[in-house]
């Protein structure tokens, strides 16, 4: 006898690796160059000099320890040091190590986080459009995700949704901005009225309501697009980050946890974040990686194609007729599909060799996602089989 739901997770795989997987196959078939793959979110620019030269530098210590040992379970404290340093430097805030517990990756942070929180009953609240493997996370730590629709004018947050959906159970709110899939970042107007009914919420049922705050395309903004600091504007934040896309490392799955001094009972959070980490084995992260992310905390990838790209689709679909509200960041867009069925519009996007994941797996019907972190060359060439797509609905 196994674990019938393991086994489920284990065996479906999800809609955007299905896809890629399709779009290997088609590729075989008609050429790796017709075929227009916008699946899958796998950052399509170099990590920075600043990486290489680190493990250059490591490599020629030679130091066993450093390049392949064991750390802390919540990481080496120099490199935790290093990280909160810098995001001071960056936030005016003043974290030090003992407020960070190293992951591997966004997804142990968020693991960690709703493992170490869940008692029987909770909840988390969570936006659409979102991220398709918080409900598996959720679920895995024994919570329910309550998701609230999407507000698909602009992709901030619909209050009147979100304060009727808040009860007793509700343990927390996960908030993902810049977004994955619709690349929106939230204003601060939109971030001061969520602090403003997490309060009152929080002192309304008696216990705080911890706002998770999954950050891993904080540096991937356009425009001078702001992303606002949410520990700055609710106490009670708890900081998931990573550095797969900020430096083009998503294989050596390095991230973090940040748990404030100012959040309620913070030193209590810590330990069942780091008990959750225990628990599920996700300690000691990566030490030569953890060194690395450490060095180059203050750095990002060039990601001037991504903006690149995301104008030029932009402009290029809206004049095709497409409608799509401006991304702030990521290397995501999310236009809506030209029918209602955004299942059946990507799958007739295949017929063009185009690959766009449906809005559905993301709680959005009747949108599609474009990851657009490919080469500025694929764009221009896929601009005729967008077109060409769109006619068919005129
Ligand atoms: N959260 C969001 C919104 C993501 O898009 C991703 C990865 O694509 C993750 C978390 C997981 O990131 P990591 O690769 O650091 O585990």
């Amino acid at each position: 006898m196994l674990n019938e739901k393991m086994v489920g997770l284990g065996t479906q795989r999800s809609v955007i690796r299905e896809l890629f997987e399709y779009g290997k196959m088609r590729a075989a078939e008609v050429g790796a160059e017709n075929v227009f793959d916008f699946s899958i979110g796998n950052p399509s620019v170099p990590a920075p000099d600043c990486v290489n030269e680190t493990v250059q530098k490591l490599l020629q210590s030679m130091d066993p320890v450093i390049l392949h040992g064991y750390t802390s379970a919540q990481g080496d404290a120099a490199a935790r040091q290093a990280i909160a340093d810098s995001i001071n430097r960056r936030f005016g805030t003043s974290f030090g190590a003992d407020n960070l517990y190293i992951t591997v990756g966004a997804a142990a942070a968020l693991c960690c986080c709703f493992n170490g929180l869940t008692c029987p009953g909770d909840e988390f609240i969570v936006f659409a459009p979102y991220f398709p493997e918080y409900k598996v996370f959720i679920e895995g730590a024994g919570a329910r995700m309550v998701l609230i629709p999407a507000d698909i004018e602009a992709f901030q947050i619909d209050f009147e949704k979100f304060e009727a959906a808040i009860n007793e159970h509700t343990k927390g709110v996960v908030v993902n901005s810049p977004n994955n899939p619709s690349g929106v970042v939230y204003s601060e107007e939109t971030v001061k009225k969520l602090a403003e009914i997490l309060n009152c919420k929080s002192q309304e049922y008696g216990h705080p309501i911890y706002l998770i705050a999954d950050e891993p395309y904080r540096e991937i903004v356009f425009d001078g697009t702001v992303v606002p600091y949410l520990p700055k504007y609710y106490k009670n934040t708890l900081v998931c980050y990573s550095w797969s896309k900020s430096l083009s490392l998503p294989g050596e799955r390095l991230g973090y946890v940040l748990v404030p001094d100012e959040a309620e009972d913070a030193r209590l959070v810590y330990a069942a974040i780091a008990g959750a980490g225990r628990s599920l084995g996700y300690v000691c992260a990566p030490s030569m990686f953890q060194h690395i992310c450490a060095a180059c905390a203050d750095e990002t990838s060039d990601i001037s194609v991504y903006e690149t790209n995301k104008n030029l689709l932009l402009k290029s679909l809206r004049e095709m007729g497409y409608h799509v509200v401006e991304p702030g960041g990521t290397f995501y867009m999310f236009p809506r599909t030209l029918e209602a069925d955004d299942v059946a519009f990507c799958e007739k996007a295949k017929k063009y060799n185009l690959l766009i994941v449906p809005g559905t797996g993301f709680g959005c019907p009747g949108h599609t996602r474009i990851s657009y972190c490919v080469p500025t060359e694929r764009i221009e060439r896929s601009l005729s089989a967008f077109e060409a797509l769109a006619k068919e609905y005129r």
